[in-house]
C-alpha cells in the first residue's frame, strides 16, 4: 500500500485532516485514512508534500472533438460570433486528428481530472476514449433548426449512440445543444427518446442573444440563421426556461452549462422545477466569448448545486479545473475554498452518477488524488500560482 500526506487533506467528508495520511493500494482504492489528531507519529512508506491533497476533480462540460481549435477563434464576439466561427471550421470539413486528441488527454489527465462529461457531435473522439484511464459521460449532442430534418438527425445521432454504446461502454446519452438550435419537431422526438435516468446538458442562458432568439427573433443569433440562410419557422417561440422544462425529463441530472446570463427568479424555477439540476460553470469560457462571468453568489442561494467544466479548447486556454476555480477565486474571493472543491469534485461526481466512487476521499472509493500547492493557509484560499499535481 502507498501513503501519501500533506500539510491537509481535504476529504470532502469532515473537517480538513492536519498532516493526515491517505493509505491507497494499487488500483487507486482509498484503504486507510489516518488523523493523528495532534499526535503526530511516524507511518512506514510515507511520502510526504507541502500543500494540500484533494479528492480527484470531475469536468462536467467539454468537447474534447473540438481540441483542435485552440488559438484559433477569436476572442470576446458574444455568442453569436462564436457560434459562427465554429460553423465556418466545420464547413471547411476539418476535424481534430490524433495528436490534438492525445495532447488534450494528457492536459486533462495530468490537471487531475478524473471523469468528463464530453460533448459529441461525431464519433471523432471515440478512439483516444477506448484506452483512456478516466471515466467518460458522452452526450451525443442533438443539433439541427429545420423541421424537416429532424428525423434525420435524430437517426443519426441514435447511429452515434450506438456506436458509443458498443465501443465505449454504458454511460452515453442522447442531449440537446442548447434552447436556440433544435427546432420544435426534433425537441419533440429527442423529449422522448430521453429516459428519466438519464444525463442531459444543455448550454443554457450563455448570452441575452439566447433569450432574444427564442422570445423574439432578434439579436445575434436570430442575424445569423438569416445570414446563413436558415429559416427559423420551427424553432420554439417561448421563453428559455419554458422550452427546458417542457422538453427535459424532470427526474433526470439535469446539467445547465453556463448560466452567464441566469436570473434569480429563473434560478428559483429551476431549482423548483428539476430536483436533479446542476449548474455548471464554465468561467474561462465564458471571459473568452462573452467577457462576462455569471453571478455565482446570486446562482449560490437558488439552492441549485453547482458543478464546474471547462468547455472545449476552442474558447478555454485549458481543460483544467484548477484554472476554473483559480478564476472564480479572483472574482468572487468571498466564495469558500471548501465550497469551491466541493463543485469542483462531489457535485460534478454527483452530476454524472459517479459518486459512489468519486467525489470524496473516503474508504472504499477510487477518487484520484490531487496535491494543490502552493495554499493560502493563512485564509483557506487559492493562490494565483496554485498548481496541480496528480498523486493518484
Ligand atoms: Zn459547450
Amino acid at each position: 500500500m502507498r501513503r501519501v500526506s500533506a500539510n491537509y487533506i481535504y476529504t470532502n467528508a469532515g473537517e480538513p485532516i492536519r498532516n493526515g495520511v491517505v493509505g491507497i493500494d494499487d488500483s487507486g482504492i482509498i484503504k486507510e485514512i489516518i488523523d493523528h489528531k495532534g499526535k503526530e507519529k511516524e507511518y512506514a512508506h510515507t511520502e510526504f508534500r507541502n500543500g494540500i491533497i484533494v479528492p480527484g476533480f470531475v469536468n462536467c462540460h467539454c468537447h474534447l472533438e473540438l481540441s483542435h481549435l485552440r488559438n484559433r477563434i477569436s476572442k470576446n464576439l458574444g455568442l453569436a460570433g462564436f457560434v459562427n466561427q465554429i460553423r465556418h471550421h466545420r464547413l471547411t470539413g476539418e476535424t481534430v486528428n490524433d495528436a490534438d486528441l492525445a495532447d488534450a488527454m494528457n492536459s486533462i489527465i495530468k490537471s487531475g481530472t478524473v471523469a468528463v462529461a464530453d460533448i459529441c457531435n461525431t464519433t471523432d473522439s471515440f478512439l483516444a476514449k477506448q484506452n483512456a484511464r478516466i471515466h467518460f459521460v458522452n452526450l451525443i449532442e442533438v443539433v439541427g433548426i429545420e423541421g424537416d430534418k429532424a428525423q434525420w438527425i435524430i437517426d443519426k445521432a441514435r447511429a452515434t449512440k450506438l456506436i458509443a454504446d458498443e465501443t465505449l461502454g454504458a454511460n452515453n446519452h442522447l442531449t440537446p445543444h442548447s434552447v436556440y438550435t433544435l427546432s420544435t419537431p426534433l425537441l419533440e422526438m429527442l423529449s422522448n427518446e430521453i429516459a428519466t435516468n438519464a444525463i442531459v446538458s444543455i448550454h443554457f442562458a450563455e448570452s441575452p442573444n439566447e433569450e432574444q432568439f427564442t422570445v423574439q427573433r432578434a439579436g445575434g443569433l436570430t442575424e445569423n440563421y438569416a445570414s446563413w440562410g436558415l429559416s427559423t419557422h420551427d424553432a420554439p417561440k417561448e421563453n428559455p426556461l419554458e422550452i427546458v422544462k417542457r422538453y427535459l425529463p424532470r427526474q433526470a441530472n439535469t446539467l445547465l452549462v453556463h448560466n452567464t446570463y441566469l436570473r434569480r427568479q429563473q434560478a428559483n424555477e429551476l431549482a423548483q422545477h428539476f430536483p436533479n439540476a446542476y449548474l455548471v460553470l464554465c468561467p474561462a469560457s465564458n471571459i473568452y466569448i462573452e467577457n462576462s462571468l455569471p453571478d455565482i453568489p446570486m446562482l449560490m442561494s437558488s439552492g441549485v448545486p453547482i458543478a464546474l467544466g471547462t468547455d472545449s479548447l476552442a474558447s478555454s486556454p485549458s481543460l483544467s479545473i484548477l484554472d476554473q476555480m483559480k478564476i472564480i477565486t479572483q472574482a468572487f474571493p468571498g466564495i469558500p475554498f471548501t465550497q469551491l472543491l466541493n463543485w469542483a469534485t462531489i457535485n460534478g461526481a454527483k452530476a454524472i452518477g459517479q459518486d459512489r466512487r468519486l467525489g470524496t476521499i473516503e474508504l472504499g472509493k477510487s477518487p484520484g488524488l490531487n496535491l494543490i500547492s502552493p495554499f493560502d493557509f493563512a485564509n483557506n484560499q487559492l493562490l494565483p500560482h496554485s498548481r496541480v499535481i496528480k498523486l493518484a
